[in-house]
C-alpha cells in the first residue's frame, strides 16, 4: 500500500474533495472511516495539521489541548526534581554544624553529593519560560517534521550497516529519527531566538518535542494504515 500519509494528503486535498478521480486505491471515503478509526490524541492531531491541513485548520484547538496534555506534565515533573534537589541542598547546607556542633566528614560528603545532584538537575531542566514559548516552539517542530527529507546517510531507515559488528546500528547522522535534522541556526530562527540561546536553553526541550511528536504521529500513521488495509 502507499504512503498512508501521501494517500491521506492527496485524498483530502480540495481536488479529491471535489471529484473522485479513480485512481485505483482507496477513496476519500475510505481513508475518512479509516481515519475514525485511529484515536483521538497527538498522533491523530499532528497526522491531520501535516497531511490534511484543512481539518488541521479546523482542529488546531485539539491540537492545542494535545500538546499540552504532552508537554506540562514533563515540565512539572522537571520543576519538582529540581525543586527537590534544591531542598535536599538546603537541608545540607542547613545541617553543616547544626547549633554550633562540629561538622562531621559525612556532612561535608552530604553536602558534596546534594551540590552536584543540584547541579545535574539544573542541568536537565528546560527553561522556566517554556510553557510560555510553548506555541512558538511546537509551530517550530510541526514546521520542521513538514519540510523533512529523509536523512542522507540512511535513506529514512534510521539505521546503518555497521562492518565491524556486521550488523545495524542507529544512523549517526539523524540520531535514529531517519530525517534530516535542521541546523540549529534555522530551529533557533524559527523560535525567534539566537543560536547560543538554542543550542544553551532550547536545544533539549525542542528536540524532546521533535521526538515524542514524530513518534504519536507514525503511530497514528500505523493506526491509519491497519484501518485501512482491513477496509480493503
Ligand atoms: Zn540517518
Amino acid at each position: 500500500m502507499k504512503n498512508v500519509r501521501e494517500l491521506l494528503s492527496s485524498r483530502t486535498g480540495p481536488k479529491a474533495m471535489s471529484f473522485d478521480g479513480n485512481t485505483g486505491g482507496p477513496s476519500t471515503e475510505d481513508i475518512l472511516t479509516a481515519l475514525a478509526f485511529v484515536p483521538d490524541g497527538l498522533g491523530r492531531e499532528l497526522l491531520e495539521a501535516l497531511w490534511w491541513p484543512e481539518s488541521g485548520q479546523r482542529r488546531r484547538e485539539q491540537l492545542r489541548q494535545a500538546v499540552i496534555a504532552l508537554v506540562a506534565p514533563e515540565f512539572t515533573r522537571q520543576m519538582h526534581t529540581l525543586a527537590d534537589a534544591r531542598t535536599d541542598y538546603g537541608i545540607a547546607k542547613a545541617s553543616m554544624g547544626w547549633g554550633g556542633a562540629q561538622i562531621t566528614d559525612a556532612q561535608r560528603r552530604q553536602l558534596r553529593r546534594t551540590e552536584e545532584a543540584l547541579e545535574g538537575a539544573r542541568a536537565v531542566t528546560w527553561p522556566n519560560n517554556t510553557m510560555e514559548q510553548l506555541g512558538v516552539l511546537a509551530g517550530a517542530v510541526i514546521a520542521e517534521m513538514a519540510g523533512a527529507s529523509e536523512c542522507a546517510r540512511c535513506g529514512g531507515r534510521k539505521v546503518v550497516l555497521d562492518a565491524a559488528i556486521a550488523g545495524v546500528v542507529r544512523c549517526a547522522d539523524c540520531g535514529g529519527s531517519g530525517f534530516e535534522p535542521l541546523s540549529g541556526r534555522k530551529r533557533a530562527n524559527a523560535i525567534g531566538a539566537d543560536c547560543s540561546a538554542y543550542s544553551r536553553f532550547w536545544r533539549p526541550v525542542y528536540e524532546w518535542m521533535l521526538y515524542h511528536f514524530r513518534e504519536s504521529e507514525s503511530r497514528a500513521a500505523s493506526r491509519l494504515s491497519r484501518a485501512l488495509s482491513k477496509a480493503a
